[in-house]
C-alpha cells in the first residue's frame, strides 16, 4: 500500500516499522512540483535554475523579500515549511545553519509531518551531526534525507557550475535527487552513510578560509613592502602560492574595495566551528584550523556576522597599515 493510512495526517501515522514502506514514485521530471525552504543568496540562485529548467515551485522563506521574485516568475508561495511539504514530494533546502535545519525539518510543525514529502534534500552546509539526528527523524516517518551541500558560491549557483556533495541513500538520490541537483552543477555521489557529504564539505571551507587568511596576511605584507597588489597577484596566480582566494576573492572582492563576495562571515566561522568540533570528537588535534576559527571569530566581533567574509583582509590591512587596492 502506498499510503499507510489513507487520509490520516501524517503526524498519526505508526512509527518506522509499523506501517508497510511506500514505494518512490521513481524520477522527478521537469514540469512537475518541487518544494524549496530557504530562498537566500543561494537558495534563490538554485531555485530560479529549475524554473528555468520548467519545474513548479512551491516556496516558503521567513523573510517574503526573499521570495517575491520567485513567486512574480510563478512560483506557489506557502506560508510554512509544512505546508511546502504538504504540497511537493520532493523539498530542497538552503538554511543558514544545523539549528535551523533541524527545527525545519525534525522540529515542532516540521516538514517531517507533511503530508506529501517524500524526500528531503538539504543543500546547506548544516554539518554531519545534524544530518544524523535529521535523518534519523525523518527515516522514522519513511522520509529519505539527501545531503547535498554545495561549493561554489553565488556565481556557481546562479550559472549551474556549483560542485554538490551528497550522500544518502542511494536509491533516493538516483530516482529523486540526481535529476533535480544535475541543473545546479556537478554532482559527486559520497556513499549511503548520513553526514558524510557535509563532512567533505567542512574539509573544504575550512580550506577555503585558511587560503583567505593566510593570502591576506601575505598581500598585506607585499603591499606594505611596496608591491603593487595587482601585480603580487597576478605572480601568485601563475605561481605556487595560487588559491582560492588570490584566484578569485581578492580580484572580485578586495582588490575593488567592495568586500561583496556573497558570503556571510558568519556562516565560514560556522563552518569552520563546525569542522573543528567534528575533528574535536574524533580526538584529531587540528591546529591550523583553530587560528583560522580565531581569525573569523575576530572578523565578526569586528565586523559582524553579516558583513562579507573577505572582510577577513580587513583585519590584515588594518594590522599592516596598508589597503589592499588595485
Ligand atoms: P542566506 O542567509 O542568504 O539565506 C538563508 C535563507 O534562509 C534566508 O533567506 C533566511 O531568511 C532563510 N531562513 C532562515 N531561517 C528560516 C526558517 N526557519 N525557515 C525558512 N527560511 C529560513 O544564506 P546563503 O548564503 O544563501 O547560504 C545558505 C546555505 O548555503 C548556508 O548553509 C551556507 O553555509 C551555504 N553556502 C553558502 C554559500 C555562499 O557563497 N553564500 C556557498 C556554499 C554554501
Amino acid at each position: 500500500m502506498d499510503e499507510p493510512q489513507q487520509g490520516v495526517p501524517r503526524d498519526q501515522w505508526p512509527a518506522c516499522g509499523q506501517g508497510a514502506p511506500r514505494e518512490r514514485r521513481g524520477s522527478v521530471m521537469a514540469g512537475e512540483l518541487v518544494g524549496f525552504v530557504g530562498l537566500g543568496r543561494m537558495g534563490s540562485a538554485m531555485a530560479g535554475r529549475l524554473l528555468d529548467a520548467g519545474y513548479q515551485l512551491c516556496v516558503y522563506d521567513t523573510q517574503p523579500a526573499a521570495t517575491a521574485d520567485l513567486v512574480a516568475r510563478g512560483a506557489r508561495l506557502a506560508a510554512s515549511p509544512l505546508e511546502v511539504a504538504s504540497t511537493a514530494e520532493t523539498v530542497l533546502l538552503s538554511l543558514p545553519t544545523p539549528d535551523i535545519v533541524k527545527a525545519v525539518t525534525v522540529g515542532e510543525g516540521g516538514i517531517c509531518r507533511g503530508n506529501a514529502v517524500r524526500t528531503v534534500i538539504d543543500l546547506s552546509t548544516s554539518g554531519p551531526g545534524a544530518s544524523q539526528i535529521v535523518s534519523k527523524g525523518l527515516t522514522e516517518r519513511d522520509i529519505a534525507l539527501i545531503d547535498a551541500p554545495v561549493s561554489g558560491g553565488i556565481a556557481g549557483a546562479k550559472g549551474g557550475t556549483l560542485a554538490l556533495m551528497i550522500s544518502g541513500p542511494r536509491e533516493a538520490y538516483e530516482t529523486t535527487a540526481q535529476p533535480i541537483l544535475k541543473h545546479f552543477g556537478k554532482l559527486f555521489y559520497t556513499g549511503e552513510k548520513a553526514g558524510l557529504a557535509q563532512t567533505a564539505k567542512l574539509v573544504n571551507n575550512l580550506l577555503a578560509a585558511a587560503a583567505l587568511v593566510i593570502s591576506s596576511e601575505g598581500m598585506a605584507m607585499g603591499v606594505k613592502a611596496g608591491l603593487d597588489p595587482k601585480i603580487l597577484l597576478d605572480i601568485i596566480n601563475v605561481s605556487s602560492g595560487r588559491n582560492s582566494a588570490t584566484q578569485d576573492k581578492f580580484p572580485r572582492s578586495v582588490l575593488p574595495g567592495t568586500f561583496d563576495f556573497g558570503f556571510a562571515t558568519g556562516l565560514s566561522y560556522k563552518d569552520v566551528r563546525l569542522c573543528l568540533d567534528e575533528a574535536e570528537a574524533m580526538g584529531i588535534p587540528m591546529i591550523m584550523g583553530a587560528v583560522v576559527r580565531q581569525i573569523l571569530a575576530l572578523t565578526q566581533a569586528k565586523y559582524g556576522p553579516d558583513s562579507d567574509f573577505t572582510s577577513i583582509a580587513r583585519l590584515s590591512e588594518e594590522w599592516a597599515g596598508v589597503e589592499i587596492r588595485g
